[in-house]
């Protein structure tokens, strides 16, 4: 059965779509360009390993920050074989006769196909030799495709003791949202028809199953906090999977010149929370020019979006104008809610590439 699930995982990175997708993505692209390219004191004659290269962008940022070797493993064969041709349509591939002391700028992609999980056999390379690892393993709500095991795989086997990871930090971020957040309001007014029927039925859907959808940050009707962080340096392969909590507070909005205010007065009700996350390249191993890449609603838009988690009945939040020791005040009335307690488990589905996700949250 797992055979049958990464036949279709890498079977779909097969197709160009995503990857056109992946390199259209400026987000995505400046932050791993600016992380590999613009930090010369990491890169420059640097072993370097790409874990699932894909057509092999970041090999090539690699090759042009002048790392001495590139070996870029990618399981899917049909995307292993565009990227060999891509290394050396730009001149920057590796062939096996290729003689030792080959100029540094030419020849240092070497692309190898299959899972970095099994490659041992396949690649000439003494294990913990590798300086920097680098690997876009990204999914929805961060961990969605779970190929962080994989780069943790080979962060083990491979990576020299103190050598670089990129990026070298990832953090899940919660936030509850309101009614905009939800399908209701279209629902609502349909060429002036009352529709809502359709809308209460979506909304009782989307408590079952997570959406994976653009959240405009003025829907957000909470603070945002951080769930999780994992420290990709040092982090155990077990602890991908976790469970957290968070306390989510109205919220307070920072106006243009920096002083804190309530944006909204009254009471809201929050219909559930939205899920985001940012990759850090940190100044850790990033010295020169340490970035960080964010999927949150505040920020440009990703191919990531947000992931939506649907209360079964939202929450009233209250919210004061001016005062925060007002906020205090309304909850010992009972309603409505002062914070928002959640209590967030993301695991990695044993049988396929899904994860299962479960989510409590109790208004305060
Ligand atoms: N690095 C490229 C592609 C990222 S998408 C870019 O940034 O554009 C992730 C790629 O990793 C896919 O092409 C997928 O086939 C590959 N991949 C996922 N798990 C892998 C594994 N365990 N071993 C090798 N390749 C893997």
């Amino acid at each position: 059965h797992i055979k049958k699930v990464n036949e279709n995982y890498f079977g779909a990175y097969s197709s160009f779509g995503i990857h056109r997708e992946m390199l259209s993505d400026k987000v995505r692209m400046d932050a791993y360009g600016q992380a590999i390219l613009k930090n010369p004191s990491l890169l420059n004659g640097a072993v370097v390993m790409d874990v699932g290269c894909g057509t092999g962008i970041l090999s090539l940022f690699a090759a042009q920050a002048g790392a001495s070797r590139v070996i870029a493993v990618e399981a899917s064969a049909k995307m292993a074989a565009v990227a060999s041709q891509i290394a050396k349509d730009t001149g920057l591939w590796q062939s096996k006769s290729q003689s030792e002391g080959d100029s540094l700028q030419k020849g240092v992609i070497e692309v190898v196909q299959g899972m970095v999980e099994v490659i041992d056999k396949t690649v000439e390379i003494q294990p913990h030799s590798v300086d920097v690892l680098i690997s876009e393993w990204m999914g929805y709500c961060l961990v969605y495709e779970s190929m962080l095991g994989s780069v943790l795989y080979a962060r083990d086997r491979w990576l020299k003791p103190g050598g670089a990871i990129l990026p070298d930090t990832a953090s899940i971020f919660v936030a509850g949202f309101g009614k905009g957040g939800t399908s209701l309001p279209f629902w609502e007014n349909v060429c002036g028809f009352d529709m809502s029927s359709i809308g209460k039925e979506l909304v009782k859907d989307a408590a079952q199953i997570p959406i994976v959808d653009v959240v405009d940050y003025q829907d957000l009707v909470t603070s945002s906090a951080i769930l999780q962080t994992f420290d990709l340096a040092t982090m155990k392969p077990n602890e991908v999977d976790f469970t957290a909590s968070a306390t989510l507070v109205p919220k307070w909005d920072v106006t243009e010149d920096n002083t804190m205010h309530l944006e909204y007065k009254s009471c809201r009700w929050c219909y559930g929370v939205v899920l985001w996350f940012e990759t850090g390249f940190t100044d850790r191993f990033c010295r020169e020019a340490p970035t960080v890449l964010s999927t949150s609603p505040y920020t440009t838009k990703t191919h990531w979006s947000q992931t939506i988690l649907t209360f079964r009945e939202p929450i009233a939040v209250g919210f004061v104008e001016g005062n925060a020791d007002k906020l205090a005040a309304i909850g010992t009335d009972g309603c409505p809610a002062v914070k928002i307690d959640v209590r967030i488990s993301i695991v990695r589905s044993t049988e396929h590439r899904s994860i299962d996700i479960s989510l409590e949250a109790v208004g305060v």
